[in-house]
């Protein structure tokens, strides 16, 4: 349950230098033009076992970002899996990295308003029956939270196996007010989407499988209020 592992009490409280020692050096000079410190800016929520976070990395090898994984012994895999990658190739993987969490709850202890630029969820657990819905990591809730963690202009993106919960997720985006489809022409140019259906060990399985996918890929936006 949740009371095994620890949870910031807020996202001030996250120990960066813990996850990204390369970027929080002990001796950071104290001088007064030191930059401010980078902030987590990619959230792949229920990573699994980190395939998102070892594709992304090379290709923003200056973004920090971070997987959130309910089960432990997967968490504790994907840390040996990234000390693993550092140690065998100098100078990279610092920017990646995991923590046990549950994700549904504590989103908003670790990020602030506005900081997060892209969000993934990527085959999260299907929960078929309707009582459980509300179990699932995209609803209009949970979408609150997102938005509110999450930058405008900053994407969220979803797939999965499940051609139901595929729709879910779509309708659920379609209808909140602070998100809006990206445009195929973007989805097409964006880097970020080829490794949605190759990255991941759940996107490996469906590609082997032959399996079907259903992605849907969203934009943070602005409302006159804000
Ligand atoms: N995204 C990975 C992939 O594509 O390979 C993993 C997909 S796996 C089917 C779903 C993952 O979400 C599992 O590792 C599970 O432990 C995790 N998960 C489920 N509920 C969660 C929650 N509330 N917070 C964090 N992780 C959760």
């Amino acid at each position: 349950s949740d009371s095994h592992f620890p949870v910031p009490v807020s996202p001030d409280e996250v120990d960066l230098s813990q996850h990204y020692p390369r970027y929080f050096p002990a001796d950071n000079g104290g001088g007064e033009e030191a930059p401010p410190p980078p902030r987590i800016r990619f959230a792949d929520v229920g990573c699994g076992f980190g395939g998102l976070l070892v594709g992304l990395s090379p290709l923003f090898p200056d973004t920090l970002m971070i997987g959130m994984e309910l089960r432990d012994k997967v968490t504790e895999y994907v840390k040996e899996r990234i000390l693993a990658l550092r140690a065998s190739n100098p100078g990279q993987y610092d920017n990646i990295s995991v923590v046990r969490t549950n994700s549904m709850k504590y989103i908003p202890n670790y990020f602030r308003k506005a900081q997060l630029t892209k969000m993934f969820f990527l085959f999260p657990d299907p929960h078929f029956k309707e009582k459980n819905h509300r179990r699932r990591v995209i609803s209009m809730q949970l979408l609150d939270e997102y938005a509110y963690v999450m930058e405008v202009g900053g994407i969220i993106y979803t797939i999965t196996d499940v051609e139901e919960l595929g729709e879910w997720m779509r309708s659920c985006l379609e209808k909140h007010p602070l998100f809006e489809a990206v445009p195929d022409e973007e989805i097409k140019a964006d880097p970020v989407v080829k490794l949605l259906f190759t990255a991941t060990e759940e996107s490996q399985k469906v590609a082997r499988n032959g399996g079907q996918t259903f992605h849907a890929i969203f934009r943070r936006i602005s409302l006159q209020e804000e």
